[in-house]
């Protein structure tokens, strides 16, 4: 299966797997992980 990057809205944590969690571990909010691409998280990580 294809891992994805998902970025939470609210704190901005990255999430690398095949789903995006329920809740976010680090802000403890529900479904605020939206997926983003390879090319944006390669991005990210350069900052
Ligand atoms: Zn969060």
């Amino acid at each position: 299966m294809d891992k994805k990057f998902y970025r939470c809205m609210v704190c901005n944590d990255i999430h690398f797997g095949v789903n995006a969690p329920d809740v976010c571990p680090t802000c403890l909010n529900k479904n605020a992980y939206i997926e983003f691409s390879a090319e944006e998280a390669k991005m990210m990580m350069k900052l």
